[in-house]
């Protein structure tokens, strides 16, 4: 069942059952003895091929940490993890690299792109990086850049792009190579209200056009509810989630989980 070529990372057939995450009693602490955090405390998640869900709660609740772990950048503690039925246990640091490029697109808060490059260039990067610069996918590149509404900034670099801009060709460049999992960290955090709901309307569009199933981290109720589900995390633990839609609804659930007027607050589950 496994391929056997080099450069290709085993993955579990591809049937239509198998979830796009799956994550089982996730528990992820930091440090130990007296200083140990438990940044997460056995989180379950499974998100379908084709959701875009939403991930929030208070700061220090869990959110980077989980996606930081279902992004194979950071291992978990304890649990289970897999995306696309592939399960990261078992995988070594190459196995996982492989993992990550071969199936997770990143779109990161302050976008992450190569200053002296192009738009298309740094679309491309992902490809020049696994030696996939072949015809087919710079013809992909030049089409992602017409998705995102970039067609006509494709020789432009980024000091020459808005954020909004920027952000749209960072989107582009974590579709390139077709991965099954799109996350998004804070996508629009950097942005003004505007650019950030353009850019939320280019991932809501890539998500139905192309399927991709995408993970958000965001403090912001409006970019949550754009998504189909909202997973809210307190404490390193699910608290609850609310169907996608409205944003009145993200902020009444948010409120029921905010520590008073305080959302800095440090969770009390260092202790647990
Ligand atoms: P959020 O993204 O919801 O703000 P994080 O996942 O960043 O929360 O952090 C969850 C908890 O884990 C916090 O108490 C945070 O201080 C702690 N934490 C996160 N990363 C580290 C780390 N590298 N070392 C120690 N503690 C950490």
């Amino acid at each position: 069942m496994f391929n056997s070529r080099h450069n290709v990372q085993p993955v579990a057939p591809r049937d239509s059952d198998t979830a796009a995450i799956e994550a089982r009693g996730l528990v992820k602490v930091f440090g130990a003895g007296g200083n140990a955090v438990r940044a997460l405390d056995g989180v379950d998640l499974v998100v379908q091929r084709g959701e875009m869900v939403a991930i929030m709660g208070p700061s220090g609740s869990g959110k980077s940490t989980l996606l930081h772990i279902v992004g194979a950048l950071e291992s978990a503690s304890d649990g289970m993890i897999a995306v696309a039925g592939q399960r990261y246990d078992g995988l070594d640091d190459s196995g996982l690299t492989r993992l990550r490029r071969d199936h997770i697109g990143f779109v990161f808060q302050f976008f992450n792109l190569l200053s002296s490059l192009s738009a298309e260039e740094n679309v491309l990067l992902p490809a020049l990086i696994a030696r996939r610069t072949d015809s087919f996918t710079r013809a992909r590149a030049r089409e992602l850049l017409e998705l995102v509404g970039l067609g006509d900034r494709a020789t432009h670099t980024p000091s020459e792009l808005s954020g909004g801009q920027q952000q749209r060709v960072s989107i582009a460049r974590a579709l390139l190579l077709e991965p099954e999992l799109v996350l998004a960290d804070e996508p629009t955090g950097n942005l003004d209200t505007k650019s950030g709901r353009e850019v939320l309307r280019v991932l809501r569009e890539l998500n139905r056009a192309e399927g991709r199933t995408i993970l958000m981290v965001t403090h912001d109720a409006a970019a949550a509810a754009v998504a189909d589900r909202v997973v809210f995390l307190r404490d390193g633990r699910h608290a609850g989630e609310v169907e996608g839609g409205s944003t009145q609804r993200v902020i009444d659930f948010l409120a029921t989980l905010e520590p008073g007027d305080d959302a800095t607050a440090e969770p009390a589950s260092a202790a647990a």
